[in-house]
């Protein structure tokens, strides 16, 4: 594992660094990876940033600071010599963009999920982190870069919503310290609330409203879910990166310890969240089914359509009786 100072040092000697963060963003990819690379461009470094699929952009990060800095693969150049890759447990989470990490004379993976497989040149992975912006603030305190109010917004936004408004397990003591150092920076912490929790479509509105209506509870696995298909995306006009939040519904109700939500994808494929709830770790069977993740919170993709996907995770809950 690397020490902070090679990460800061690495850094500091690049001078065109790319940087990427996984599919499917979620608050703590985008928001590690804005916050990082806006420090860099402030210290005069040209900096690539982008995502493996911008078209899936969850609208409710569009108002970070540095979601302008954002490009398509087609313009992330061949000349870098620095990659990082942000919140990514393999090299695969990066999709296409894993090709330009080839690029890069080092390559570096900022993360914090335990099953992460240590792919880059320089590895540092704190499985205790809230989240990857906690270890993005921790660099640059370390470097001593200053951090600017947009810079603080993003990371702030990573730890809020990886730490599920520090309610996680993730969350510790020393969450919260950061989460005061990076208000003193001048995060706006009010706004990142709005933007992300109260900002919500009507038409996601009415999706949830149809994926709750529809829960299911299988009381000898202890299992509750509910699924998405893409009827009711076109039918509400909803997209699914809105739908990130919508299984903390779910793992609201009383009785259960493992939550399940399956959406169906354009390709028919189904992607698969799954939380816990009282102890029952969902990274093992996340894993089991050729995805990731941590403890409470992983996932994976089926080639089953929605029918299918249940079949199948039921299955494997049976089998572990
Ligand atoms: P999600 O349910 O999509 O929000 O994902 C929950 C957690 O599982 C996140 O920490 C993801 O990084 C991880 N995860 C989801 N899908 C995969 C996958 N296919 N491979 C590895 N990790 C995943
Ligand atoms: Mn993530
Ligand atoms: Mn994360």
């Amino acid at each position: 594992m690397s020490t902070l100072e090679e990460i800061v040092s690495a850094l500091t000697d690049g001078k065109v660094i790319g940087t990427a963060s996984h599919v499917n963003p979620d608050g703590d990819s985008v928001g590690s990876l804005l916050g990082l690379a806006m420090t860099l461009r402030g210290l005069g470094k040209k900096v690539y940033v982008s995502l493996p699929d911008p078209v899936a952009f969850p609208p409710q990060y569009n108002f970070l600071p540095g979601s302008d800095l954002l490009i398509t693969r087609e313009d992330f150049g061949d000349d870098l010599e620095v990659f990082v890759a942000l919140d990514c447990s393999n090299a695969e989470r990066l999709g296409p963009l894993r090709e330009k990490a080839g690029k890069a004379r080092t390559t570096i993976n900022i993360d914090h999920h335990e099953d992460n497989s240590l792919y880059a040149s320089l590895n540092l992975v704190k499985e205790k982190a809230s989240s990857t912006a906690e270890l993005v603030f921790k660099i640059i305190k370390a470097a001593g870069w200053g951090m600017s109010p947009e810079v603080a917004t993003c990371l702030y936004t990573g730890v809020l919503t990886d730490t599920g408004r520090f309610q996680h397990r993730n969350t510790s003591p020393r969450t919260f310290i950061i989460a005061s150092e990076l208000a003193r920076a001048g995060a706006d912490i009010f706004q990142v609330v709005k933007e992300v929790y109260e900002n919500q479509s009507l038409s996601y509105t009415r999706l949830l409203g149809l994926a709750l209506q529809r829960t299911q509870i299988l009381e000898e696995h202890g299992l509750i879910y509910s699924y998405i298909t893409r009827k009711d995306i076109e039918e509400t006009g909803a997209i699914l990166a809105e739908t990130e939040d919508l299984i903390d519904h779910l793992r609201a109700v009383r009785g259960t310890r493992l939550v399940a939500l399956f959406k169906e994808l354009e390709d028919g494929r189904v992607r698969v969240s799954l939380r816990s709830r009282d102890g029952c770790e969902v990274g093992p069977i996340a894993r089991g089914m050729g995805g990731g993740g941590h403890a409470m919170a992983a996932g994976y993709t089926s080639d089953s359509d929605i029918e299918g996907s249940i079949e199948d995770l039921v299955g494997v809950l049976r089998d572990a009786r």
